[in-house]
């Protein structure tokens, strides 16, 4: 069989006060971060746009794909006085529903159902996130939250909630004008907060303009769950953000519908992010819970695309350690996984919904070349792709065979860093598929990741076709 194919499952990882910094970046990079997802919640966008050219900067070696995470409705506290407050690491502050100021001892907080998103246990940021709270005490005149980090709040700091009041659609206008900035500076991706049909969906798609981003629904709401298969026709993919889901749902309903939302994007062809609390207790310790490593593992059975780090890399102690640490453990459940019997239940999880005739045509093709691959031992399964849909449609298999990728679009490649178990390469544009076969093969065998010998499986389609469909398999042997 063909070459060592490495971790196939991609990680996520949010930047923060802790990540931003070029050797920060660096090193989370280096540590095996595929996609850096930066929070739009707080900061301005000079600030974000200056955190994304750095992740770019840092990003020689490997493709890393930038996600920008639209916030959705904002939750901010009542005005802190101006010389500023500081909230002390280890003493209690009230957060109470109010529009009078706020003071080291006691946050208001004037959002309609904001205190309803407080469980205990939880955790809460302040201002640009250094400042983390964890709920003791939930009461009817308000919540009691524990200062695990300290710092000086001034002004009316947002605070992130697990949950937000949903009774405001997305996106809101904040976001639209926080898309719109962010599209200037080339993001990848961007995810959208508190989603609830294919609608809000949609308005994203068109705010994007004429060569968008892929648009990321985050699933966590009980109305996003009950839509998943319209908002999965819309978007293209999905986090199963489990924070504000298990507010918003019975929290022992989380892992079953956790395998449910994964399951369904697998079938359609979207990637999908597993996220929050992944590796929680790495925010402030070395090492993480046995639940936590389980979690990570059954994660990684469950078939997810991506899992993605929160608080652990923007505010932890250690994020390239919590990345390392993720990484193996992503890679020791890749080893105990069942990915041969993936195919298999993939028949009866085909796309229902009118698909076109092109994605038809590559379903059938993509579906015929996983069985080839399985049949010939495939070295690999090559797809010559220009948007990234041919490699997300074989990755749906969850192939044996390593998913080598060669498109001419850096922003494919760099795309591709969220579906699972594909590698991706830059290549030249050319004419006939004739020659994107054969530019694609030059490619990585001058990549060193193929050699004479090896037998491929090569997807590809019409360059010129306007409809694009994958509707060309081969098998070749590399000379
Ligand atoms: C979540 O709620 O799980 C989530 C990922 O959203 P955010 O981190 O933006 O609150």
């Amino acid at each position: 069989m063909g070459r060592n194919v490495g971790r196939r499952t991609k990680i996520v990882a949010t930047i923060g006060p802790a990540s931003s910094s070029p050797a920060a970046l660096r090193e989370l990079i280096d540590a095996g971060m595929d996609v850096a997802r930066v929070g739009l919640a707080h900061g301005t966008p000079e600030e974000h746009a200056a955190v994304i050219r750095r992740i770019r900067e840092a990003a020689v070696e490997r493709s890393v794909a930038v996600l920008a995470d639209l916030p959705g409705p904002k939750v901010r506290t009542g005005a802190f006085p101006e010389e500023g407050a500081e909230l002390r690491q280890g003493e209690t502050v009230k957060v109470v529903a109010g529009d009078g100021p706020s003071t080291a001892a006691q946050l208001e907080v004037d959002f309609p159902g904001a205190l309803d998103a407080l469980t205990e246990g939880c955790t809460v940021g302040l201002g640009d996130g250094t400042i983390v709270l964890r709920v003791e005490d939930c009461g009817s005149g308000g919540a009691t939250a524990l200062v695990v980090r300290g710092g000086v709040v001034r002004g009316r700091p947002g605070l992130q909630l697990p949950s937000q009041n949903l009774a405001v659609s997305v996106p809101t206008d904040a976001d639209l004008r926080l898309l719109d900035s962010c599209l200037g500076e080339g993001v990848d991706m961007v995810a959208m907060s508190f989603v609830r049909n294919a609608e809000e969906v949609c308005a994203v798609v068109d705010a994007a303009g004429s060569d968008p981003p892929m648009v990321l629904a985050k699933v966590e709401t009980a109305e996003a769950v009950e839509e998943l298969d319209a908002i999965l026709s819309v978007a293209d993919g999905v986090m199963v953000a489990r924070g504000d889901l298990g507010i918003r749902l019975p929290l022992e309903d989380v892992p079953h519908v956790q395998k449910h939302i994964i399951r369904t994007s697998i079938a359609a062809g979207r990637p999908v992010i597993t996220a929050t609390q992944m590796l929680e207790s790495m925010v402030t310790s070395a090492t993480p819970t046995r639940a936590e490593v389980s979690d990570v593992a059954n994660a990684v059975f469950d078939g997810t695309d991506a899992v993605m780090l929160s608080g652990e890399t923007a505010i932890g102690v250690d994020p390239p350690g919590v990345v390392r640490t993720m990484a193996r453990v992503v890679e020791r459940a890749e080893q105990e996984a069942h990915y041969t019997q993936w195919g298999a239940k993939l028949g009866k999880l085909q796309r229902q919904s009118q698909v076109s005739t092109p994605m038809r045509i590559t379903d059938a093709v993509s579906h015929a070349a996983w069985q080839a691959a399985a049949t010939v031992e495939a070295a690999a399964i090559v797809c010559c792709s220009r948007t990234g849909g041919s490699a997300r449609a074989i990755a749906r298999f969850r192939p044996i065979a390593p998913v080598l990728t060669v498109s001419p679009t850096s922003r494919t490649v760099r795309q591709l860093s969220l579906t699972w178990g594909v590698e991706s390469f830059l290549g030249t544009p050319h004419d006939t598929t004739d020659e994107i076969v054969w530019y694609a093969i030059e490619t990585l065998v001058k990549q060193g990741v193929l050699a004479a010998g090896d037998v491929v499986v090569i997807l590809a389609g019409d360059p010129d076709d306007p409809d694009p469909a994958t509707d060309v398999l081969r098998v070749v042997r590399v000379r």
